[in-house]
């Protein structure tokens, strides 16, 4: 068969372009190496009847609508707010940082100090940064970043990055902010929903399509090649577009070296009772090994009696010639952003080859960002 596209990788980068085109009634072909679609969103049902995030929790959280309508289409969803606590100093306090978390952590009258503090100085905001509130020039502001950088962020961010928390991209840090209130929800955006039968369900709609053709457990570079800025698929010249999802140094056979990531451990373990935790995500900042335990039952309300699953996930350094050990975060930093260039300068002389998604792009994408960035791939070399 003649195919239009080729798409590498199934995650929500290549399954949106893949509906996008097929939609549009171009033949398109898509390369998995896993042996399932759906990225690193994939679901699986255990044998105790549970439902997991293979590779780890995610939850859908958007302020975007055009991304939220695009995926109604294919499954229902539904209401979702998720919530978080945070293991303190052996107390279960909400994460992000808010009024409660002040209430059970401090004495009644400092509680009421530092609450009344930042009232008066961030009046009309929700929310803050930890980075305003470590620079505050008022006293009790300013001692009281101090105790949630050092008991939220600083041993968290270092533990799950394995480098000083002064090293580390601001912006990744202000992902979680202090709340000014006792909103408890981890995000504020306003579509917070989960998929009722799961993501992998979600997936499975996106690619059902008379032109989308799927080749699971198979490494789309085993078929695509590079020279002269020209791909060959099979061989042939491909004058086709290539969408490409997976890691850009593996594209380009790591000539300028691997990019960094992190990964992690993710060890699921299954009990014989209801509940194990009293949140669906508890964060161990401090102690522990682990960075946080997730208990899937409180996702999808799974009503199942005697069994629950959790997980524990261990950060740990990426290798890249392990095949098993998976490149979950990107390292954000100059030095690897001038790595990431390099390979980008090359994937730009190629006219029909395009780069979508967390792996290709060196990015921290949330899942509405790599579907927003899809459509919008769509827009402009779809047409
Ligand atoms: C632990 C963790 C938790 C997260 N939680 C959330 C959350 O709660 N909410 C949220 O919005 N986002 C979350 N994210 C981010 C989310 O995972 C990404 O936004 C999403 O995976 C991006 O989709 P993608 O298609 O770019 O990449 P992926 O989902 O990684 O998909 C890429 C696919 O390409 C395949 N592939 C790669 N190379 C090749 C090749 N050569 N041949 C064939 N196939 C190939 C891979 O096997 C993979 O299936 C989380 C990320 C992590 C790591």
């Amino acid at each position: 068969m003649e195919y239009d596209v080729i798409i590498v990788g199934s995650g929500f980068a290549g399954s949106t372009l893949a509906r996008k085109f097929a939609d549009d009634d171009k033949k398109v072909l898509v390369y998995e190496k896993r042996p399932q679609i759906a990225g690193n969103m994939y679901e699986e049902t255990l044998e105790n009847g549970i439902r997991v995030h293979k590779y780890g929790p995610h939850i859908f959280h958007t302020n975007n609508k055009q991304v939220f309508d695009f995926l109604k289409q294919y499954g229902p969803w539904y209401f979702y707010e998720h919530k978080v606590v945070g293991k303190i100093k052996n107390t279960f306090v909400p994460i992000p940082f808010n009024f409660k978390s002040i209430e059970l952590l401090f004495n009644e009258s400092e509680a009421k100090e530092i609450e009344q503090h930042l009232l008066k100085k961030y009046k009309g905001l929700k929310t803050i940064s930890i980075f305003d509130l470590l620079h505050d020039s008022d006293d009790v502001i300013q001692k009281f970043g101090s105790f949630v950088y050092k008991n939220v962020f600083e041993n968290y961010t270092a533990k799950q990055w394995s480098i000083p928390v002064s090293e580390i991209d601001q912006s990744v840090i202000n992902r979680v902010p202090v709340v000014l209130g006792y909103d408890d929800r981890y995000f504020q955006d306003q579509y917070q929903y989960m998929p009722k039968y799961g993501y992998t369900r979600i997936f499975e709609r996106l690619l059902e399509h008379n032109n989308i053709s799927i080749r699971l457990s198979t490494n789309a570079l085993e078929d695509l090649s590079i020279k002269d800025s020209k791909i060959y698929w099979k061989c042939q010249e491909f004058k086709g577009i290539i969408i490409y999802t997976g890691a850009i140094d593996e594209l380009f056979h790591y000539q300028f070296g691997a990019l960094p990531y992190r990964s992690l451990d993710l060890v699921f373990e299954n009990y014989d009772m209801n509940y194990y935790q009293p949140s669906s995500v508890v964060n161990y900042p401090n102690e522990e090994d682990y960075t946080r335990i997730t208990e899937f039952k409180y996702f999808n309300d799974q009503i199942i009696d005697h069994a629950t699953t959790i997980l524990k996930e261990y950060p740990k350094k990426y290798n890249v010639e392990d095949e098993n050990c998976i490149p979950y975060y990107a390292i954000i930093s100059e030095e690897n952003q001038k790595k990431y260039n390099q390979y980008y300068e090359l994937a730009q002389k190629i006219p029909n080859l395009y780069l979508c998604g967390r792996l290709a792009e060196y990015k921290y994408y949330n899942m509405d960002a790599v579907i927003a960035r899809a459509l919008d791939l769509y827009e402009k070399v779809g047409k």
